[in-house]
């Protein structure tokens, strides 16, 4: 499809679409937003459909963006795909692994482009310290990723419910970061996760890896954290401390600040926009399923504690 506009629809009109996905579309001259399905919302200015069915049906689509909560991601994206539209699916790309799989299968068979996003992989910080693992021999490395869910979760009931990855579901961007950056592939040995009685997902997780290499990781996620939020991996290696602080925007060697922070709010974002043109223009899909692979296996694996209900 070379250079044309591509026609886009968005299905879930919510939170990250306002701060995210509109901002960046609008930046982006390959792509021109023509529609919206979401029950309850709509776009100013923009073609608003209840569901994705009579998206499809009532516009001339070229690509869809399916940014609903992941237990809802997969008919659709079937339905998208089938229909021979391009599909751009939300972190995390489903909710089992072997449903992502498929669709991965029903991409290449239809010759179109489907693109599992990692939005945290375009943090400023990511590339240069994929970089700079590739030249030091990495030792052992933790991850904590802590926030306040009632900040940043307000009123998100499908997040508690099975298939909304509780506390993983900020959690997996630190995975996804990690699974790029490391050179070598990495695997769960040990979990524990923590399920408030009256929810159906962990708020919290403590979570051990090893790389193929015999590295030992440690992660710690957490949703209680009111007043220690954080997003960070420390890497130990033969050269220092690497670090990686608030989600993969900030890089520090030895506590010397080594990347400029992205000079766009919606970097992450805008650089998702600019890959998926690129995939469709050159007929290709971008589908890892690491990172939602390790939080698969970390249910499989883990010990279970309950704690008391939570209530917002
Ligand atoms: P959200 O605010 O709850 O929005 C999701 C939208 O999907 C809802 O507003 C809803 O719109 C639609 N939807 C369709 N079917 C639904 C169903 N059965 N139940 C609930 N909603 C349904 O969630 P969000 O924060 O935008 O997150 C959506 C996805 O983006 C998640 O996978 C999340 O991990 C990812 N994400 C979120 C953030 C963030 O900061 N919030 C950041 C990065 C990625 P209608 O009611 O109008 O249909």
């Amino acid at each position: 499809m070379p250079n044309k506009v591509i026609n886009l629809g968005i299905v879930g009109v919510g939170k990250i679409v306002r701060d995210q996905h509109l901002p960046s579309i609008a930046n982006n001259a390959r792509f021109n937003l023509s529609a919206t399905a979401s029950r309850n919302a709509s776009v100013d200015g923009v073609q608003a459909f209840s569901d994705i069915a009579s998206m499809i049906e009532g516009s001339d689509l070229d690509a869809v963006a399916l940014c609903m909560p992941p237990q809802y991601r997969q008919a659709a994206a079937q339905l998208a795909l089938e229909r021979g539209k391009h599909v751009l699916l939300e972190k995390p790309p489903g909710a089992t692994v072997s449903e992502v799989d498929h669709l991965s299968e029903l991409a290449d068979k239809k010759g179109v482009s489907l693109f599992a996003t990692w939005h945290s992989r375009y943090g400023a910080a990511v590339d240069a310290t994929k970089a700079l693992l590739s030249e030091q021999q990495l030792k052992s490395a933790s991850l904590v990723w802590q926030e306040d869910v009632r900040k940043w979760h307000p009123n998100q009931q499908w997040i508690w419910q099975a298939g909304g990855l509780g506390v993983f579901d900020p959690g997996v961007n630190g995975l996804s970061i990690l699974t790029y950056c490391l050179p070598s592939p990495v695997y769960v040995t040990s979990a524990k996760l923590i399920f408030p009685a009256n929810k159906a997902a962990p708020i919290a997780a403590d979570a051990h890896f090893k790389t193929v290499d015999g590295i030992h990781i440690s992660g710690q996620f957490d949703w209680r954290a009111t007043d220690a939020e954080a997003w960070n991996i420390d890497f130990e290696t033969d050269q220092g401390l690497l670090q990686i602080k608030d989600g993969g925007a900030r890089l520090l060697m030895n506590g010397d600040d080594m990347v400029r922070p992205r000079p766009s709010a919606h970097g992450e974002y805008e650089a998702i926009y600019a890959r998926f043109a690129d995939l469709i223009q050159r007929g290709v899909s971008d589908v890892d399923l690491a990172p939602l692979k390790l939080v698969a296996d970390a249910f499989l694996l883990a010990d279970r504690e309950d704690v008391v209900a939570f209530h917002e």
